[in-house]
């Protein structure tokens, strides 16, 4: 019996939490993906307690459990792109870093998740001088919020921060609005430390949880296609607006996108 060839689908390999909601993490990669047409290689870089009121607390994977997962793999399967979200520990981005060493040309987004949307820590305090020696270096398009962006770069001022960044290695940046007050969200992409363009859309009332994951995972989507860095974030923010009108009430807390 011969059997037909089957199709293929982009692939983006995910590095991020699970939340037990299903509003973010490796939930939210997975359905943006799915819904994008792209396929969702997922491994677990820690298990939360949480729920759309909040992080209660986190587990980190075991590195050397998470490093096995990786390496049987990417024997395997090569990703178009790499989406990292929620590391946890310092420990869990040596082991990332050390993966992305096999993946040399295969875009990686970052999204350097440091609490809740709802409020909750989701790091140990030593990730981030690993995450800025180790990861920035290998990235391809970070995509802080404002909060992540000042505590990432250890600058207040954003254009100052912008150029710590870039020096930092992580050259292309996208910085998310939405935790300022105001009824526009101001989205920026940043280039070597300078500003190409920025994206504004009217705020919607409420407050939602995965949205950063679903950017993130989107943007992913389009570079995984082949999609020039603007492209691609242009597609994520189309894609994360739309989800974002169509979130839906699951439990007490914020909203969670429809994807
Ligand atoms: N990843 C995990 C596992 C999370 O639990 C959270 C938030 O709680 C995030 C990422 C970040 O979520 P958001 O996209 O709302 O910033």
């Amino acid at each position: 019996m011969t059997t037909s060839p089957r199709p293929k689908r982009p692939i983006v390999l995910c590095l991020s939490g699970h939340d037990p909601s299903g509003g973010a993490g490796l939930q939210a990669d997975i359905e943006t993906l799915h819904s994008n047409g792209l396929h969702a290689c997922t491994i677990a870089t820690a298990l939360t307690v949480q729920n759309t009121q909040g992080v209660r607390s986190f587990r980190p994977a075991d590195p050397s459990y998470f490093r096995e997962q990786a390496e049987c793999l990417l024997n395997d399967i090569r990703p178009d792109a790499v989406k990292i979200g929620m590391i946890g520990s310092a420990e869990m981005a040596t082991v990332i870093a050390d993966i992305l060493q096999s993946l040399s040309n295969v875009p990686v987004v970052i999204d350097p998740v440091l609490g809740g949307n709802a409020g909750g820590s989701l790091s140990q305090e030593n990730l981030l001088d690993v995450l800025r020696q180790q990861l920035l270096p290998r990235c391809t398009l970070l995509t802080p919020n404002t909060i992540e962006l000042e505590r990432v770069s250890g600058r207040q001022n954003t254009i100052d921060a912008m150029k710590e960044l870039s020096l930092m290695g992580a050259r292309q940046v996208l910085v998310t609005g939405g935790h300022l007050p105001g009824d526009e969200i101001v989205n920026s992409l940043w280039i070597e430390g300078s500003l190409v363009q920025e994206y504004r859309q009217q705020r919607l009332p409420g407050e939602f949880h995965g949205s950063g994951c679903t950017l993130a995972s989107s943007c992913a989507a389009g570079l995984a296609r082949g999609l020039s860095i603007a492209e691609a974030v242009e597609a994520g923010l189309r894609y994360t607006a739309h989800s974002i009108s169509a979130a839906i009430s699951v439990g007490k807390g914020q909203f969670l996108p429809w994807r």
